[in-house]
């Protein structure tokens, strides 16, 4: 079925409620970045989504927009709890609470010339990566990922591996509240105990960048982005216990849902009520997995931290850490009135404006920082949000996918993309050559375009542009 798209504003395209949906769809794309069925059925599952109970509003697409699990990745969705609106862990991906985080480095340009490869050296020992076990926390006892699951950043920070400050510049603080570790099974428990503190693998990554270019003096002033300044970017997930999680409650959803009375067009849709005693069980999971994610992150600085002093290359401080796979509960405004909404985001960023009593006082007159990685052969970027944004202060997470992985790997050599890589002045350590090829650059959509597209339909704005020199993949 082709799905007919209706276009509002250059950058705004809407699906009118059809067979089921209770609210329009909503994507924001040029024409260029829109999908393309059959290859990709993302408008599909946006319309899709748009009949689950309790949505408000739209079922909307960022800019980034791709195939997902049941979602599509780049998409966002809000119910309403009061008018039986559901979760759904599809709406929220297997990597539960995968993120990003920038971190700013006191090390100018010329120094980081000088101490290049023994940092890349350093970091290739002290980042953890690929698909099995090992992490930062060797031996993580039952006890110690208990706390993590209910605690996140904060234990980390508070067993020294990071700074007090960290916190205060992470979402939430580094610890999502209402974590429930009981709903966290052993098999799930099983495989996060062996990979704390690690990146995994694929899409995951550890880079080093530089800012290539400032388009918001003052804001990029404020976060500490002056042109040449160095950072590292990680992003990562909750790793096998977040995965582990969402295949749990999968399959309980599938089996509860009838008794809820609900039916959804497509089983990857599976949800139940926020309000309802699965609904709790689900955010409790997701909530611990989030903090395993959470505390990922900052082990990863942690060791960052460590690669950098062994180089002789001075300090990082965090700038932000957000996730882009998550069901949240907020207060947003629905026809002049506050109500409390399950936003889920997936493969989405959230994105508030400046004010919000949610930011660190040192950002809030700016507005959140939103990272969005590009690929490790292009640009990655630093948004802030605006006042006033659609989709619920939601904006883009990455470039999103254009070509599936298997896809890549037939056009793209591993052995030979390296060396490519590093002809263009970006060393890249880890990974094999299959692997490096399903995350070849062509892999992804243009993330300048996207970052344009996220500013002119006005989800957030552009504050700097980042390019790698450094990469360590899975
Ligand atoms: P996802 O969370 O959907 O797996 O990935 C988010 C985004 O990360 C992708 O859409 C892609 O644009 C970006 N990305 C994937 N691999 C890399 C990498 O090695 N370096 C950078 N900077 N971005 C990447
Ligand atoms: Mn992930
Ligand atoms: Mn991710």
């Amino acid at each position: 079925i082709m799905i007919d798209l209706i276009e509002e504003t250059p950058y705004r395209w809407r699906i009118e409620p059809h067979d089921g949906m209770r609210v329009p769809g909503v994507v924001f794309a040029s024409r260029h970045l829109l999908p393309d069925a059959p290859g990709d059925l993302a408008l599909d599952q946006v319309a899709s989504v748009a009949m689950l109970p309790g949505i408000v509003q739209a079922s909307y697409a960022m800019p980034d927009v791709h195939w997902g699990y049941g979602f599509p990745i780049g998409g966002v969705a809000a119910t309403d709890p009061a008018a039986g609106g559901v979760v759904s862990p599809g709406g929220v991906g297997f990597d539960i609470s995968c993120g990003v985080r920038l971190l700013v480095a006191d090390a100018t340009r010329e120094q980081l010339s000088a101490h290049f490869e023994a940092l890349m050296d350093a970091a290739d020992t002290l980042i953890p990566r690929g698909v099995g076990p090992g992490g930062v926390l060797r031996d993580c006892s039952e006890q110690v990922l208990q706390e993590i699951l209910r605690t996140g950043s904060v234990y980390a920070v508070e067993h020294g591996y990071g700074q007090p400050g960290d916190l205060t510049f992470c979402e939430d603080h580094g610890a999502v509240a209402d974590a429930d570790p009981a709903q966290v099974s052993d098999r799930a428990r099983e495989r996060g105990r062996r990979q704390v503190g690690s990146i995994g693998s694929s899409n995951h990554f550890w880079e080093l960048q530089i800012v290539d270019r400032v388009l918001d003096r003052d804001t990029a002033e404020a976060y500490g982005l002056a042109p040449d300044t160095v950072c590292v970017m990680i992003h990562c997930g909750s790793r096998g216990l977040g995965h582990q999680i969402c295949t749990d409650q999968l399959r309980t959803m599938v089996e509860v849902m009838p008794g809820y009375g609900i039916t959804v067009p497509d089983q990857q849709l599976a949800c139940v009520p926020v309000d309802s005693e699965h609904g709790r069980r689900y955010l409790g999971a997701m909530a611990a997995a989030a903090n395993y994610g959470r505390a990922n992150r900052q082990l990863l600085t942690h060791a960052t931290r460590l690669a950098f002093a062994r180089a002789g290359l001075g300090d990082l401080r965090l700038l932000y850490d957000v996730s882009h796979n998550l069901a949240k509960m907020e207060t947003h405004h629905l026809g002049g009135e506050p109500r409390e909404l399950c936003i889920h985001r997936k493969g989405a960023t959230r994105a508030f404006g400046p004010g919000d009593p949610d930011l660190p006082e040192a950002l809030r007159p700016q507005g959140q920082p939103v990272l969005v990685p590009g690929s490790m052969g292009t640009a990655s970027w630093v948004l802030a949000g605006v006042p006033n944004a659609p989709a619920f202060a939601s904006a883009c997470h990455g470039a999103g996918r254009v070509l599936s992985r298997h896809a890549v790997a037939r056009r793209v050599k591993g052995t030979a993309l390296r060396h490519d890589l590093a002809h263009a002045g970006i060393t890249v350590r880890g990974a094999s050559p299959r692997s490096l090829a399903e995350e070849a650059p062509m892999a992804y959509k243009d993330v300048d375009e996207v970052v344009e597209v996220c500013h002119r339909a006005g989800l957030a704005r552009p504050v700097a542009r980042l390019i790698p020199l450094g990469v360590i993949k899975g």
